[in-house]
C-alpha cells in the first residue's frame, strides 16, 4: 500500500521509468507540476525541498491506453456503466480508453457523443474517448454527420460489431471522414462466409460439431478495406486483427504506403480455438479464437510493425446472457483489468516480449494510431501515469473485479504483475 496525500507539486523516485519513445527501462525522476509532467532525470534519486513520492521498486509507465472498449452506456447498463468500466480499466493501469459506437441508441447523434462525456466528467476513473458511429443505428447504409459528431468530441469513426458490407457506403464514408481527418475502425468481417459460425473454422470446429468461422471471411474484408484505403487515401484502422492472412494482407498494404493501421487483443494473442473444447461460453469472441498457427503469426506481427498496438476489445455481458447455450451466448469477454498483468505473464515471462514492448503497445502506439494526446514522459504532457509492482502475485476474482460484469476465461487464474495505481493529471489513485 503506496501512502500519498496528493498535491500539486512533487517528485516521483526510485522507480524504474518505462520510456516507449527512446525503447529504455532505467532508473530516474519525474518532477510533477500542476498535473503535467515538468522534468524527467535520469537518476534514482534528486535533491529537493519538494514533496517525494516513493516509487522504490516499482515500474512506472505512461497511463496505458485502450482504443477499443465496449462501455455499454446508453442502453445496455446492466453489463457496464461509465462508472464500472473506466473503474476496471483504472485497475488495470488505464489512464485513457476510447469507447465503442454499438450501444442503444448508438452513437450516431453529437448528442449521444456529449451524453458520454457528461457521464464521463461525473463519474469516468479515465480519460474517455468517445468513437462514434459510421451510420445510422450502425445499419450499414445510411453515413452519419460526420463533422457535427467530430464537433461534439468523436476522435474516430466505427460500426464494430457490424461489418460495413456495401462497399460504396465505406468508399464515400472513408472520403468524408479523411477530409476531417478522422480514422475509421473497421471490424472486418464478410457476414456471408461468418454466417452462424460459433468458432474457428478448422481442426476443432470439426471434432465438437460446432460450425465455423472461416479465416477468409475476415480477409476479404481487410482486403476490401486496404483497396478502398488506397482508393481514397484516408485513414483505415483495422479491429481485433486474429489471421496470419489479414497479417500478410496488412504487411503489403503497409510496403506500398497505403494508410492501414491495426490492433491485436490479449486473447489473440494467448488463447487458440483448442480451448473451445472446454466448452467455456467467456471463450465466444468476435472474431473467434483462431488457430496456433495465427498467434505466432500475430506475435511476430507485434515484434515486427505490422501490427501497431494492443487493444483489449473489453466487451462486458451480464451471468444471465452467457448462461445459455453456447449457440445463443453473445461473443466477447472483459479485458481491461487483466490485458498488462496477462500478457506480462504470458509473453514478457517467457521471453518472447521485450518489457518495454508491451509497455509501447500499450502506451505510445495506440495513442499514435487513434491520434490522441498521451502515451509518452515528455515534458509538459498531462502526468496520466501508472506503477506497477512487477514482483507482485495475485489472482483475478469477483471480488477484485471492477467492471460491472465478469465473463472472462481468466477468473480465478494467477498473475505477475500488479497495477498498484495510476496519477491522472497528476493526481493518485490507489488501486490495490
Ligand atoms: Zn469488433
Amino acid at each position: 500500500m503506496i501512502k500519498w496525500k496528493n498535491r500539486s507539486e512533487f517528485w516521483i523516485t526510485g522507480a524504474k521509468l518505462a520510456d516507449p519513445e527512446s525503447r529504455k527501462i532505467r532508473a530516474g525522476s519525474i518532477h510533477i507540476n500542476n498535473g503535467r509532467i515538468e522534468e524527467v532525470v535520469w537518476k534514482k534519486s534528486i535533491e529537493t525541498d519538494l514533496e517525494i513520492f516513493d516509487a522504490e521498486g516499482y515500474l512506472v509507465a505512461p497511463g496505458f491506453i485502450d482504443i477499443h472498449t465496449h462501455l455499454r452506456d446508453p442502453g445496455f447498463e446492466d453489463k457496464e456503466i461509465i462508472a464500472t468500466g473506466t473503474a476496471a480499466a483504472a485497475a488495470g493501469g488505464y489512464t485513457s480508453i476510447a469507447c465503442m459506437a454499438n450501444t442503444n441508441p448508438a452513437i450516431d447523434e453529437p448528442s449521444v457523443v456529449r451524453y458520454i462525456l457528461d457521464k464521463n466528467r461525473e463519474a469516468g476513473e479515465t480519460r474517455l474517448y468517445v468513437i462514434a458511429a459510421v451510420t445510422k443505428g450502425l445499419d450499414g447504409k445510411e453515413i452519419n454527420e460526420f463533422h457535427l459528431l467530430k464537433e461534439a468530441g468523436a476522435i474516430a469513426l466505427s460500426d464494430d460489431g457490424n461489418f460495413i458490407t456495401n462497399s460504396k457506403v465505406m468508399r464515400s464514408a472513408l472520403e468524408y471522414a479523411g477530409l476531417l481527418g478522422l480514422p475509421i475502425i473497421s471490424h472486418c468481417e464478410d457476414p456471408d462466409l461468418a454466417g452462424d459460425g460459433l468458432m474457428n473454422e478448422g481442426y476443432y470446429s470439426t471434432k465438437l460439431g460446432f460450425s465455423g468461422i472461416p479465416a477468409v471471411s475476415e480477409e476479404i474484408a481487410v482486403a476490401r478495406d486496404i483497396a478502398l484505403a488506397k482508393l481514397t487515401g484516408s485513414r483505415l484502422h483495422i479491429a481485433h486483427v486474429s489471421t496470419a492472412g489479414s497479417v500478410e494482407l496488412i504487411r503489403e498494404a503497409k510496403k506500398k504506403g497505403i494508410p492501414v493501421t491495426a490492433e491485436v487483443t490479449p486473447h489473440h494473442l494467448t488463447m487458440d480455438d483448442s480451448l473451445l473444447q472446454e466448452y467455456d461460453r467467456n471463450l465466444k469472441v468476435n472474431p473467434p479464437l483462431r488457430s496456433l498457427e495465427d498467434i505466432k503469426a500475430l506475435k511476430k506481427a507485434l515484434k515486427n510493425g505490422t501490427v501497431d498496438c494492443i487493444a483489449t476489445d473489453h466487451a462486458p455481458h451480464t451471468e444471465i446472457d452467457k448462461q445459455v447455450e453456447f449457440n445463443f451466448a453473445p461473443p466477447g469477454m472483459i479485458g481491461l483489468q487483466t490485458a498488462f498483468s496477462h500478457l506480462y505473464t504470458e509473453l514478457v515471462l517467457s521471453g518472447e516480449l521485450e518489457l518495454i514492448d508491451l509497455v509501447r503497445m500499450m502506451t505510445s502506439a495506440p495513442a499514435k494510431t487513434l491520434g490522441i494526446p498521451g502515451g509518452t514522459l515528455e515534458t509538459g504532457v498531462q502526468a496520466d501515469l501508472v506503477v506497477i509492482d512487477l514482483d507482485a502475485e495475485w489472482i483475478f476474482n469477483g471480488k477484485v473485479n471492477r467492471s460491472k460484469s465478469f465473463n472472462t476465461p481468466l477468473a480465478d487464474r494467477s498473475f505477475n504483475g500488479h497495477v498498484q495505481g495510476t496519477f491522472l493529471a497528476g493526481k493518485w489513485k490507489q488501486m490495490v
